[in-house]
């Protein structure tokens, strides 16, 4: 036959066999010696002393360690949780465009227009990157008056 009684050092609530009281048994939530009440002085005892805010404690940890123990769909929904932040942190981003024409990176003799498309990739990130067409526009050569046909790029990103 089983009984009940709190362990007198950390008030855990242990269960043993009738046949233990009196013996000295090492308790298994604090590991400390101590000797088995029988079960008449536990019921004495368990009246007024039964809710000391220690006893309180002691079991509600008690409580939160137990889902620990039962972890892997716990586990699971803390790994879930940053990918779904970070999916919805992308959807925040907007689709936007940006066109760049190489007429607009030149400056007097050089051309800077793969340098400013590459910045403004690395600025934005490989992952946001929709994708990246090629045009063609024309525009009035204001030294020679003639209308040149020249390319740039629209992109399409996240940002
Ligand atoms: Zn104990």
């Amino acid at each position: 036959m089983d009984f009940t009684f709190n362990c007198p050092n950390c008030k855990q609530e242990l269960e043993v066999d009738i046949t233990a009281v009196g013996s000295a048994v090492d308790c298994p939530a604090c590991n400390r010696k101590m000797t088995v009440p029988s079960p008449d002085i536990t019921r004495i005892r368990a009246a007024p002393h039964g809710q000391p805010a220690t006893t309180d404690a002691s079991r509600e940890e008690k409580h939160f360690v137990v889902p620990l123990h039962e972890g892997p769909a716990e586990h699971l929904i803390t790994k879930t949780t940053p990918t779904l932040e970070f999916a919805a942190k992308e959807l925040d981003k907007k689709i936007r465009i940006q066109t760049f024409r190489r007429v607009d990176t030149m400056t007097v003799n050089k051309d800077h227009f793969d340098e400013v498309v590459s910045a403004f990739l690395q600025k934005v990130g490989q992952q946001y990157v929709i994708s990246i067409t090629p045009i063609t526009y024309t525009y009035k050569d204001l030294a020679t008056e003639h209308y040149v046909t020249d390319y740039g790029v629209m992109v399409v990103f996240r940002g």
